[in-house]
């Protein structure tokens, strides 16, 4: 009995299907599944959006940050600064490709990496630093970038969950030396299955992304790298680029979504909303609120037919491959209270104003559920209220 569910493909699918699906009656008709034209139209068309030179399409945004790092030399015993507060695929590309894993704290109120703790964090074995623009905000780039700039170490962003975001008017993609973008069906931009890209100003990183994706073949039979297969097939190409069209409107209304939120959710006592930092267009993959005894309301709104899910609830420093990278006891505690107490509210780009509606009062009464009578006692349950 789900009244609102956290995203809903098959709606945005009914609009599209018609040309998505004379794009693919054409592949079928001509067999060219795999390289062909949609991929590089697909490239072109990308590039521009993030505004820099070079696209290449891949099969996963695993795949794209694994193939950057491999592009730049990662190996083993090389560090690279990352956050615990993210999807696992962030880690696990910098493992994939031969690199340990260092974690730091992100900021209160973004959560994105938080530039302050770099300096305890680098080592002489320092390479890089992947800033994760995460939930479609990018992260603190300018402190980050001068960061790097200093100690000569490159910046990848994992701008995997935002597509179109801005950072001081400049698209995510374009704002360190290369950036994975993955297409996985529920991001803001999703394929009809899997595909990712990477995106680079520099062009010797996007020959040798495109090297790597194709068995490390130079010219035909001439393998010069240990490459794998990597590709992105025509199928989701051809999707995409029907997609990509709509994307900016997509966002737009992910935006207009998360300002009705702020409205119906400001005044409700024990709720904090996600802050926007400044200078950064957030284009809201994720409505993330903060709250007491989340799992508890999260049960409530469940039972209400309301859908949540929680990004992330266990933080990567405590998964099995990487408790022994744990920094010591204490330092991730931002990412820690991150885990404890947040919430993902549904948002997509189909959603209606009385779908965010429904979700607002019956967050209220799932909280009133939980916490006793009155949604204000909830405001006596937290010990430091919201900004
Ligand atoms: C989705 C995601 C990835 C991985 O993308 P796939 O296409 O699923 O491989 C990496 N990092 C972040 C932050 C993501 O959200």
């Amino acid at each position: 009995m789900i009244r609102v569910p956290m995203t809903d493909l098959p709606a945005q699918h009914r609009a599209l299907k018609g040309e998505i699906l004379a794009r693919w009656e054409a592949i079928l008709d001509s067999g060219a599944f795999v390289g062909g034209a949609d991929i590089m139209s697909f490239e072109e068309a990308f590039v521009r959006s993030c505004a820099v030179p070079h696209c290449v399409a891949v099969s996963s945004g695993t795949d794209a940050l694994c193939f950057i790092f491999r592009a730049l030399g990662l190996g083993p015993g090389d560090e690279v600064i990352t956050v615990a507060n993210t999807f696992i695929a962030t880690a696990a590309a910098i493992s994939m490709a031969g690199g340990r894993v260092v974690f730091v704290d992100v900021e209160p109120g973004t959560f994105t990496l938080d530039p302050a703790k770099l300096g305890a964090a680098v080592t002489p074995r320092t390479r890089g630093i992947v800033p994760v623009h995460l939930f479609g905000q990018t992260a603190e780039m300018d402190a980050i970038s001068r960061f790097a700039g200093e100690r000569n170490l490159w910046v990848v962003e994992d701008a995997c969950q935002a597509h179109l975001a801005e950072y001081h008017g400049r698209p995510a993609g374009s704002l360190g030396t290369a950036a994975a973008f993955s297409f996985y069906p529920a991001k803001n931009l999703g394929a009809c299955g899997e595909a990712g890209a990477v995106v680079t100003t520099d062009p010797d990183i996007a020959s040798m992304v495109r090297m790597l994706r194709h068995q490390g073949q130079s010219e035909k039979n001439v393998h010069q790298v240990r490459g794998t297969n990597g590709r992105c097939d025509m199928l989701q190409a051809a999707a995409l680029l029907v997609k990509l069209g709509r994307l900016p409107d997509w966002n737009r209304r992910r935006r207009e979504l998360a300002g009705r939120y702020r409205l119906g959710l400001g005044e409700l006592p024990g709720v904090e909303l996600p802050l926007e930092g400044e200078g950064r267009a957030h284009v809201y993959h994720q409505f993330v609120i903060r709250l007491e005894q989340r799992d508890e309301v999260a049960e409530a709104l469940r039972r209400r037919g309301i859908e949540t899910a929680v990004h992330y609830p266990v933080p990567l420093h405590r998964q099995p491959p990487y408790r022994d990278q744990a920094p010591p006891e204490g330092s991730l505690g931002v990412t820690e209270d991150c885990a404890r107490r947040q919430l993902s509210l549904p948002i997509f780009a189909e959603m209606t104003d009385q779908q965010l509606d429904l979700v607002c009062s019956e967050l209220e009464k799932a909280m009133a559920d939980v916490y006793g009578r009155s949604a204000a006692k909830a405001g006596s349950v937290i010990k430091e209220p919201g900004h």
